[in-house]
């Protein structure tokens, strides 16, 4: 198309990409809260890279830091009271956390990778889409923004997105409002926003949340097969084991903004490492495993405000001895990328 305007080069406004860099490259990161009853340490020290093509899944309960981390890299973390006290997110071996706020080259850099190069898609599509524009001008809104597309150019180029995220009768239902849309509708009208400018990395937090489970698969199965298509790269945020199993090449567990395992999708399932993950298993139901009844993981997650000390799983955790709540265990390696945080992982193996 004759309009476009935006690069897909290695330049990011004359910083120093490094094509050969993974995609995403999120190392110790840290973010916490600060509001008037104290800190709230959300992520505690999380790492992780994506390639071209792979889906990482980051898997937690609800407060265990996972869509906090997403928005610390898509920097719309509400500042304050929320603040990245360390590490770095770098895209392509660009640190974004580095780079100074009122430099020219922060201009440049930044609007050009947030929302375009990595574009998130959000739990709740009515929330997040605006009930007084219709669905074609919020998404013709992404070239004309970002591209200077005209209004003809951009209502043409948003019939195509609707039809690559296979909404029927595209150019009919192009003037439609949000609130005429069904939930499973909504939610392609926002994946279809997400990839308007063809981004290299996709966010997707929760994306299948609020939908019934027919067309939380059919949603999934189409990021996947736009992710086929694309080549992009899929931070994929749950609390559901099921849909991990279904999409994603790797895995990070994570528990009071804490990882607890992180490894490769087979080994999560075949060879958990961790009483944690052992208990979000046992507490889905799956369907190459047979048992009578599921077992929910004992208690509730922890109030960040408090967190427990030492192993902060330690409350609920089947495994504890009284080291557990004295010391921090550190991730590790368990075989070549999959790591654990647990002093006893070998026996948690060995009950398998
Ligand atoms: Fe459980 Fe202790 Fe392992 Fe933490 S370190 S998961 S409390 S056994």
């Amino acid at each position: 198309m004759g309009f476009l305007r935006v690069k897909k080069s290695e330049d990011l406004g004359g910083s120093s990409a490094d094509p050969t860099a993974p995609l995403l490259e999120v190392d110790n990161l840290h973010v916490e809260f600060r509001i008037e009853d104290g800190t709230v340490r959300a992520v505690n020290g999380l790492s992780y890279t994506l390639g071209r093509g792979e889906t990482l899944a980051i898997l937690g309960e609800s407060g265990s830091g996972k869509s906090v981390s997403a928005q610390a890299v898509m920097g719309i973390l509400d500042t304050p009271p929320g603040f990245v006290t360390q590490g770095s997110v770098k895209f392509r071996g660009v640190d974004l956390l580095a780079l100074n706020k009122k430099s020219k080259t922060y201009d440049h850099v930044v609007p050009e990778v947030r929302g375009t190069r990595i574009a998130m898609v959000f739990q709740d599509a009515l929330t997040a889409l605006n009930p007084v524009y219709t669905v074609g001008w919020q998404i013709g809104e992404m070239f004309r923004v970002h591209q200077g597309a005209s209004r003809k150019e951009a209502k043409e180029k948003a019939i195509e997105m609707m039809e690559r995220v296979k909404i029927p009768s595209a150019r009919e239902r192009i003037n439609s409002y949000p609130h005429e849309f069904s939930g499973g509708m909504r939610q392609r009208v926002m994946i279809a926003m997400a990839l308007s400018m063809d981004p290299d990395v996709i966010i997707a937090d929760e994306p299948t949340t609020a939908l019934d489970v027919t067309v939380q698969s059919q949603i999934m199965e189409l990021l996947a097969e736009l992710q086929r298509e694309t080549g992009m790269g899929m931070i994929l945020i749950t609390h559901d084991l099921a849909v991990v199993a279904d999409v994603a090449d790797r895995v990070v567990v994570m528990y009071a903004g804490r990882e607890m395992e992180t490894a490769e999708i087979d080994d999560i399932f075949h060879l958990p490492s961790h009483p944690y993950t052992l208990g979000l298993m046992e507490s889905i139901a799956r369907p190459d495993v047979h048992v009578d009844r599921l077992t929910p993981i004992p208690g509730t997650p922890p109030d960040l405000l408090a967190i427990p000390s030492g192993c902060p799983f330690h409350p609920r955790c089947t495994y504890a001895t009284e080291r557990c709540p004295k010391e921090v265990p550190e991730l590790e390696s368990v075989n070549g990328s999959h790591s654990s945080a647990c002093f006893y992982w070998k026996e948690v193996q060995v009950e398998l």
